[in-house]
C-alpha cells in the first residue's frame, strides 16, 4: 500500500512537473529577457580593461608632452550643442521648443560645477522611419549621422529616436572622434527626455549619463573591483552597475576598496532620482579629456 501511494505520488508530481514546465520555461526566459533589458540599458561601447590601460597610458604621454594642464573654470568650455529630432512619418516622436529646453536645464543643472556650459545651437526634425529605430553599429545608424550630423569635434550632437532593444542611449567617447569623426555624438531615446514616458529613466539624466561619456568619462562600474577601473580616484571600485536606488550598496569590499558605491553617480545605471553627482575627479577627467581629444 505504502509503496502504492508512493508511486501514485511520483506519478502525480510528474504529470505536475510536465504542467508547470512550460511555465517554468516561460518565466525563465521572461526573467532573462528582463535581466537583459537592464544589462542593456547603455550601449556606449566601452574598451576593455587592456585597452583602456593602453589608451590611457597613451593620453597621459601625450597630453603631459604638449600642455601644462590646468583645469578650467566652472562654465568656461561652452559646447554648442545641435539637436536632431527624429520622428515616424506619423511624427511620433516630435518634441517641441520647450521639451527640448527643459532637457537642456537637466543637462547644465548636471554639469553646473564643471566647466562645461551647452548651449542649445540648433534643430533639426527629420521623419525616418528606419532612422526612428535605430540601434548602435549599424546601417541607419551611419546614415543617420552622415545625413544630419554638423560641426566638429567641438560640437554635441544629440539624436532623439525611438531606439530599442533595452536601450535608453549610446554615445562615442572623445578618443573616438579622430578615427570616426561621423559617428560622433549621443542618441537617446526620446522618451528619456523630462516627462517621458520611461519611467524612472524620464528626468531627463540619461542624456546627462551619454554626455558624461562624450567628455569622456567612463561608468563608475568600469573594470569592476580591479584596479584602474574607471580612471577616475574619487569614485570607489564596484563590481557591477547599482540599479533601483540600493542605499549602502558595497561591491567591493575588504581594505584595498574604501568607500560604498556611486549610487548617486550619473555614470551608473541607478534610476534618474537617485542620480545626481559628478565627482570632482570625473569634473577633472572630463575637462583634461574633451581639451586634448576634442579642443574643447
Ligand atoms: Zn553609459
Amino acid at each position: 500500500m505504502k509503496a502504492l501511494m508512493n508511486n501514485r505520488l511520483r506519478r502525480k508530481s510528474w504529470f505536475f512537473s510536465l504542467l508547470f514546465f512550460p511555465f517554468i520555461l516561460f518565466s525563465h526566459n521572461l526573467l532573462a529577457f528582463e535581466e537583459n533589458q537592464k544589462a542593456l540599458r547603455c550601449g556606449t561601447e566601452h574598451p576593455t580593461e587592456q585597452e583602456a590601460v593602453l589608451q590611457e597610458s597613451y593620453f597621459t604621454t601625450m597630453n603631459g608632452a604638449l600642455s601644462n594642464y590646468v583645469q578650467r573654470q566652472v562654465g568656461l568650455a561652452g559646447v554648442n550643442v545641435h539637436f536632431h529630432v527624429i520622428t515616424d512619418t506619423f511624427g511620433n516622436g516630435a518634441l517641441s521648443l520647450l521639451e527640448i529646453n527643459n532637457q537642456m536645464s537637466v543637462l547644465n543643472a548636471a554639469f553646473s560645477a564643471t566647466p562645461f556650459s551647452f548651449n542649445l545651437a540648433s534643430v533639426t526634425t527629420t521623419s525616418n522611419n528606419s532612422w526612428y529605430q535605430v540601434a548602435p553599429s549599424t546601417p541607419a545608424e551611419f546614415q543617420m549621422k552622415s545625413t544630419l550630423r554638423v560641426g566638429g569635434a567641438a560640437d554635441l550632437n544629440i539624436y532623439t529616436a525611438n531606439i530599442g532593444g533595452g536601450l535608453l542611449g549610446w554615445a562615442t567617447f572623445p578618443s573616438s572622434y579622430a578615427s570616426n569623426p561621423i559617428n560622433d555624438g549621443v542618441v537617446i531615446l526620446t522618451e528619456s527626455l523630462p516627462g517621458g514616458s520611461a519611467s524612472p529613466y524620464n528626468e531627463g539624466d540619461i542624456l546627462v549619463h551619454e554626455v558624461g561619456h562624450w567628455v569622456g568619462l567612463y561608468h563608475t562600474f568600469q573594470g569592476g573591483c580591479s584596479s584602474p577601473g574607471d580612471f577616475v580616484a574619487d569614485t570607489p571600485a564596484e563590481s557591477s552597475p547599482s540599479r533601483g536606488c540600493p542605499v549602502g550598496r558595497d561591491s567591493c569590499q575588504g581594505a584595498g576598496f574604501p568607500g560604498l558605491d556611486s549610487i548617486h553617480n550619473y555614470m551608473n545605471y541607478t534610476d534618474n532620482a537617485c542620480m545626481f553627482q559628478f565627482t570632482s575627479g570625473q569634473s577633472t577627467r572630463a575637462d583634461q579629456q574633451s581639451g586634448f581629444y576634442r579642443g574643447l
